[in-house]
């Protein structure tokens, strides 16, 4: 499948079908803990990137699989609100099932009433909201010009007032970047005017291409969990972890997810040994036949092992 991964399991969504909508890397902002490597052209006009019968029949397949699914999660290789059309796909798939759609983006095209009219289809919207300050907010996204933090914030508090549904903030807290008491408060405001549902609070546990992106101490992600609990209830960051139980192609299951973004290794052996408690030898013959692929690199970042998508 081109578009479709999973389902993977995460602690916000349960288990997630994944759908990518985008040619990689097509974003408009440049974020510094991005696991995609560098944005080298913005993407700026949203486009029918792949033409929508396309995208569905693979949601169709992987709905008919019986696959246990919590989520449809629009999310991929970039910006998902620049895929044009996203809403209409959303209204298909509402066609095919009752299993409910979310969609995660970095929120910098909110301030598009259009952008914003195609994300109300969606159960849930989990836009990123990474800095409370103009400083920040482009040292941390390097966004495309004219993506301002005000502009960001504007366009989030626009749409709060117009979608019903879940409105999940995600914030990044990044070591020693926007996890100072300054940074938390001047979040924390932001949060308070935009009025989430929930903020989902992450750290960056998969390596990213810069080398000064680090985890923040417990202290800190503390510090950050107190402040914004008074705006809306907060998810604790905790390392994810990969469920591939009733998962019939277990090969092409963990390609597909490493090849979209980095797996720890440990990650990675824990959910094969959880797949094949009755048989642990699979969990070796698995891991070669990934490797002899050739698609892999082996990576170590923080004292962690990581497989990763080779790079050409
Ligand atoms: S918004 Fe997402 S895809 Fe775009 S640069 Fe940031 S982390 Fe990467």
């Amino acid at each position: 499948m081109t578009h479709v991964f999973g389902p993977v399991s995460s602690k916000r969504l349960g288990q997630s079908l994944g759908v990518d909508l985008l040619p990689p890397k097509s974003c408009t902002w440049n974020c510094i803990y991005c696991q995609l490597g560098r944005t080298r052209e913005y993407t700026l006009l949203r486009q029918e990137f792949y033409p929508p019968a396309e995208i569905l029949s693979e949601i169709q397949e992987a709905v008919d699989s019986g696959a246990h699914i919590d989520w449809i999660t629009f999310v991929g290789s970039g910006e998902t609100m620049l895929y044009r059309g996203i809403g209409r796909l959303i209204d298909e798939v509402k066609k095919m099932t009752d299993i409910p759609v979310a969609i995660i983006t970095n929120g910098s095209l909110f301030s598009l009433p259009e952008v914003r009219q195609e994300a109300l289809r969606a159960d849930a919207v989990l836009p990123s909201l990474n800095a409370g300050s103009e400083e920040l907010h482009q040292k941390i996204s390097r966004h495309a010009p004219g993506f301002t933090f005000r502009r960001h914030l504007e366009g989030l508090i626009a749409f709060r007032k117009e979608y019903t549904g879940n409105l999940w903030v995600e914030v990044m807290l990044l070591g020693g970047v926007n996890d100072t008491d300054e940074a938390l408060k001047d979040i924390t405001g932001a949060l308070a005017q935009i009025g989430p549902d929930m903020v989902h609070l992450v750290i960056p546990t998969r390596p990213s291409t810069e080398k000064d992106v680090l985890l923040p101490s417990e202290e800190r992600i503390e510090r950050a969990v107190a402040l914004m609990q008074e705006v809306a209830a907060v998810v604790h960051p905790i390392k994810g972890s990969m469920d591939l139980s009733g998962t019939p192609d277990i090969l092409e299951a963990v390609t597909a997810i490493t090849l979209r973004h980095p797996v720890q290794e440990n990650e990675l052996r824990k959910a094969l040994e959880d797949r094949f408690s009755d048989s642990p030898q699979k969990v070796g013959e698995v891991m070669k036949e990934m490797f002899a692929t050739g698609r892999f690199s082996l990576i170590t970042q923080g004292g962690e092992a990581y497989w990763t998508k080779k790079t050409e």
